[in-house]
Formats: structure tokens, C-alpha cells, sequence
């Protein structure tokens, strides 16, 4: 039996999966039924991108708004007809908590009537088989996955499947939803399902589309990861126009809409989290006239999207203000004020600066400033114990950093040069083993005993044991380039006295062995200035039930 729990946790980002903690345990302490639903399972199972959490309870939703956000979440929205929630997690994680309720439709063309129902019964009014599953995130089920419909065939079958034969009918936002995942996952309809779509389309039943459904639609469109190959399948079955009668591929900015994936997929190998689709939008709807553009945001229902896609170009235009000004005089200054920035805004200008200045800024920030952080002699730190152990190592490996960026150390030797003084003493020598009586005794306190004799030895450069120990501690003790008492070591010295008795002769050396040569390679994968950089942010969507 496949263990969904195992699969959603190495499906979800970390940020993903912390949201879903955020509201199991929330749902738990108000003893409401909770179920992860819909896209969510459906791209658990079949690998797609996880884009927000669809979660359903047995309960109302609303009343527990306050305790979402105690627990750190963010009301985006809410619909009060179907009792749902619209949330933003933290770490930008967008979510969807609904009320587990039946649909029943009257009268073609009128919303339904809808009634709090149970997960089983909330899943038969879904719109295919692939979204109509629940995974279970309670006590004593968690990880039972319901799936009424044979989604998971579904899943493997790569085919979309209506529930039965009045789906289009009852809810025609169907129809473009089933263009939509069509041409996202390049599944086809199934045959019936396929039967109905054309007989709906046919019979016009889109004209009963309800207005919450086309916002809804329209929202979804921002967070498609290819939104061009989408709104061009959504022209070709004429729904496109549906969403808003003047809306066609020829209105948008597609050159532009390219550019903005591109530069997305460029920022995310950067290891930034983007949020695209304010800037979707923009490109969206790039030559449509400022009416048309109120009237589709007006019937969006999560209000972050629409302020988002609002304020892209006035936040664009602040940024790439302060990117000609004094606070991005040096490459060091523009890299922080271009870190401190949301990273939303840097790929919006990033794809839209005309000014020359500001364009390449930015470039060197995605490009050529990302090679001099390989400058920085990480292995060279290392040797000098500048590890991210020292509490100030952060604060050394960026200054060398912004030092490095501005050209002000220009060669490795400078570098170095700088950083020595920076090296910490070695640790010092580990305590003396207590005296003891016997021969065996005698053999393990002579290594740290003859420690003092032999010092002035060493710390000259007599005897073989400073060429032994320098053998051994080089590869990972180069700060005695800074700190000559660091070659006056104990187990330097301990090694020919232990040579005598083989049994006694590990024992001394491992204890002296000095602590910082054991976590030799790490800082290179702490690096803060590889940290600095690229910080997270997690993707938004918009979304909303609709009717
Ligand atoms: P996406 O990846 O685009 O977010 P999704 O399946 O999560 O896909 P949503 O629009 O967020 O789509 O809806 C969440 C779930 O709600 C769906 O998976 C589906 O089960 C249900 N749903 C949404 N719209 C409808 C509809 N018009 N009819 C029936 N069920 C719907």
C-alpha cells in the first residue's frame, strides 16, 4: 500500500510542509476534520509542482480565521458561499481551507444551493476524478487516502475524467478548466468526458458561467508555469473571451512573458524563491485599456494578487530609482540594496528596465557578481580557522565579499593579507591525563609530560617530530602561517614519546588532536555570502472557489 504521508513529505518544499503543520495543528486543537484535497493530492501523486494546498475541514472554516493568523498565517481572502478561507502561509505558501459541503444544482445557469456536508460527499461534487481525492491528516487516519473516483488510475492513465455526465452542464467553468489542465499537463479528455465537453460547447452552457468562476479563472492563469501555451489553448476553444470579451493573445506582451519565465527560472537556479505571477498578469494584459485591466482584477478574489499586480510598476520604478542613486554607487552598494529587495521586483525590472545603468546592475547581480563569490578562498579560511564557527565569520566572509566586489583586494594575496589577521588562536592544548600508577599509566602521561621538553624543539623547527607533525597537520592546519605557536602542538610532541610503546601510542595522539581540523570542508556549504544572496521567498497563487 503506498504511503502518502511519506510521499507528500519528500513531494512538499519545506515551507509547503510546514504549512500544512500550521493548519493540521490548528484544525487539531479546534477538533475539526481536516483533509488535504484536490491539486494538491493530484500533483503529490503524479510529480507536477505542488503550487498551493487545497485543504478541507468537516466544520466552517471562517470561524477559525483568528487562530489561522495567531498561528502566523495571512488572510488573503475568503468566500463566504462556500465558507473558504484564501491564506498565505508562511514562507509564501498559498492555501485554501473549505468548508467539506454538497453542491446541488436547480437550474441551469443559477448557483447552486450549497450545504456543509462530509469529505465523502464534498468530493462528489468535484469537477474531475484526478482532483476528487482526500488525503487524511487526523489522528488515528492520517495518510488514509479516499479516492471514490479512481483518481490515482486516472493519475497513471493521464487522463481527465469528468464525475458524470451533467459535470459541464451543472458548473460550464469546467469546460475551461479541463482546457486549462489539458494543456498544462498535456493530458487529454477521456472520450465521454470529451463527448460532453464538445456537446456543452456546442450548446453554449458557458453562457451560464458564474461571475465568481471566471475571477477564479483568471486568477488561476497568473500561476501557470508556462501561462502562454495556456491562454492560447483557452483562445482556441474560444474561452479566453469568456474570462473577458476583450481579451486576446494579441493584447498581451508574449515577447515580454517569455522573458519574465526565463529570467524566473534563472533567479530560482539562483536559489531564490519568485513569486511570478503579479508580473504574469502584467504581461497578460500588457495592451489591454486600463478599464478592461480593472474589470478583470476587480473579479479576482484573492485581494494580494490584485494588489500585487497593482503596485508592480510603482514598486518597479522606486527600485530602479534607488538603483541610479547614491545608495548603488559601488557594485558592494548595489548588491546589498539588490539582496534587501523582494525578489518579485527584481524580476519584474529585470525583464522591463530601460535605463541602461539600471539594466546591466541588475545583470551583473544575476551574473557576473555571482563569480566573484568563487573568489573567496574558502579552503585558504579554512587552514586559517575562519570557519562558521567563529561567531564574526559572517561578518569577515562578507566584508571579503563586498571588498572582492568592489575590486579593492585584486589579487589572492591581498585577500589572504586581509583575512590573517582575522585567524583565532589555535585551541588550546588538551588538559594532561592524571598521573597514575604502573608502567601502562606511565606510557600515557609521558606524551603530555614530555610536551613542555620538547616544545622549545618544535616551536625551533628541531626534530623529527615537527616534520612528522607537519606532514600530518598541514592539509588542514595552515593557520600556523599566522599563528606560529600553533605548530607547538601537543601531539606533535607526543609522537615520539608514544613511539616506544605501540599500545600506549594512539591514546596520547588522539587526545591531542586539535578540535577545528575535524570540520575542515564544511564552511564552503555555509559560505554566508553564498548565503546572502539568494534568499527565499515562496511562490504565491491566487485562488477561490467560485460560484
Ligand atoms: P491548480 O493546480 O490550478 O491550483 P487545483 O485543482 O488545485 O489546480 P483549484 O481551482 O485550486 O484547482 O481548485 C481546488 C480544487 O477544488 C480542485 O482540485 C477541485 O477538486 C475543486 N474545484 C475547483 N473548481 C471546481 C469546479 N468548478 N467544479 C468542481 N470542483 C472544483
Amino acid at each position: 500500500m503506498a504511503d502518502y504521508i511519506y510521499t507528500m513529505e519528500i513531494r512538499l518544499t519545506p515551507d509547503q510542509m510546514k504549512g500544512v503543520n500550521l493548519v493540521q495543528d490548528v484544525a487539531r486543537v479546534a477538533g475539526i476534520t481536516l483533509y488535504l484535497t484536490g491539486g494538491a493530492i493530484r500533483d503529490i501523486i503524479s510529480g507536477f509542482t505542488i503550487r498551493d494546498l487545497d485543504f478541507t475541514v468537516q466544520g466552517n472554516p471562517l470561524k477559525l480565521q483568528k487562530e489561522f493568523e495567531r498561528a502566523g498565517a495571512q488572510l488573503a481572502g475568503h468566500d463566504d458561499d462556500v465558507r473558504t478561507l484564501f491564506l498565505v502561509l508562511p514562507g509564501n505558501v498559498r492555501a485554501e481551507i473549505g468548508m467539506a459541503h454538497t453542491e446541488h444544482y436547480e437550474k441551469v445557469g443559477k448557483p447552486p444551493v450549497v450545504a456543509p456536508a462530509s469529505i465523502q460527499e464534498d468530493l462528489r461534487r468535484r469537477d474531475f476524478t484526478v482532483n476528487a481525492m482526500a488525503l487524511s491528516l487526523n489522528e488515528g487516519s492520517r495518510g488514509l487516502l479516499l479516492d471514490p473516483f479512481n483518481g490515482v488510475a486516472d493519475i497513471e492513465a493521464k487522463v481527465l475524467r469528468i464525475l458524470h455526465n451533467y459535470s459541464f452542464v451543472e458548473d460550464p467553468s469546467r469546460l475551461i478548466r479541463a482546457t486549462r489542465f489539458a494543456a498544462r499537463f498535456h493530458w487529454p479528455l477521456e472520450e465521454r468526458t470529451q463527448q460532453r465537453y464538445e456537446s456543452a460547447k456546442e450548446n453554449k452552457y458557458i453562457d451560464h458561467i458564474s461571475r465568481s468562476a471566471i475571477g477564479h479563472e483568471i486568477a488561476q492563469l497568473a500561476h501557470e508555469d508556462d501561462p502562454l501555451s495556456v491562454v492560447r489553448a483557452l483562445e482556441k476553444e474560444d474561452w479566453l473571451k469568456v474570462l473577458h470579451p476583450h481579451w486576446t493573445t494579441a493584447k498581451m506582451d508574449t515577447n515580454g512573458l517569455g522573458q519574465l519565465m526565463k529570467t524566473r527560472q534563472q533567479l530560482v537556479d539562483l536559489g531564490y524563491t519568485v513569486d511570478p505571477s503579479p508580473a504574469v498578469m502584467h504581461f497578460l494584459t500588457a495592451k489591454l485599456a486600463d478599464k478592461d485591466i480593472s474589470d478583470l482584477r476587480r473579479q479576482i478574489p484573492r485581494k494580494d494578487l490584485i494588489e500585487a499586480w497593482r503596485d508592480l510598476e510603482n514598486h518597479a520604478k522606486e527600485l530602479a530609482k534607488r538603483l541610479t542613486g547614491k545608495e548603488a554607487a559601488t557594485p558592494s552598494r548595489t548588491w546589498n540594496l539588490l539582496s534587501a529587495a523582494r525578489s518579485e521586483m527584481v524580476l519584474f525590472l529585470a525583464v522591463t528596465a530601460r535605463h541602461q545603468t539600471v539594466a546591466q546592475k541588475i545583470k551583473n547581480f544575476l551574473t557576473k557578481w555571482r563569480d566573484v563569490q568563487k573568489r573567496i578562498p574558502l579552503p585558504e579560511m579554512t587552514e586559517l580557522l575562519i570557519t562558521p564557527q567563529l561567531p564574526e565569520y559572517p561578518k569577515i566572509a562578507r566584508d571579503v565579499f563586498m571588498l572582492l566586489l568592489d575590486g579593492k583586494l585584486r589579487s589572492h594575496t591581498e585577500t589572504l593579507k586581509f583575512l590573517k589577521p582575522f585567524a583565532p588562536p589555535p585551541p588550546p592544548p588538551p588538559p594532561p591525563p592524571r598521573r597514575g600508577r604502573g608502567p601502562k599509566a606511565a606510557a600515557v602521561v609521558a606524551p603530555t609530560e614530555a610536551a613542555p621538553g620538547k616544545k622549545g624543539d618544535v616551536a625551533k623547527g628541531k626534530g623529527k617530530a615537527k616534520d612528522k607533525a607537519a606532514a600530518v597537520a598541514a592539509p588542514q592546519m595552515a593557520a600556523p602561517v599566522a599563528k606560529p605557536e600553533a605548530k607547538a602542538k601537543p601531539e606533535v610532541k607526543a609522537k615520539p614519546q608514544v613511539k616506544a610503546k605501540p599500545e600506549a601510542r594512539s591514546k596520547p595522539a588522539k587526545a591531542s588532536t586539535p578540535k577545528p581540523a575535524k570540520h575542515p570542508t564544511k564552511p564552503a556549504a555555509k559560505h554566508p555570502a553564498k548565503k546572502a544572496a539568494p534568499k527565499k521567498v515562496k511562490t504565491k497563487k491566487v485562488k477561490a472557489r467560485k460560484r
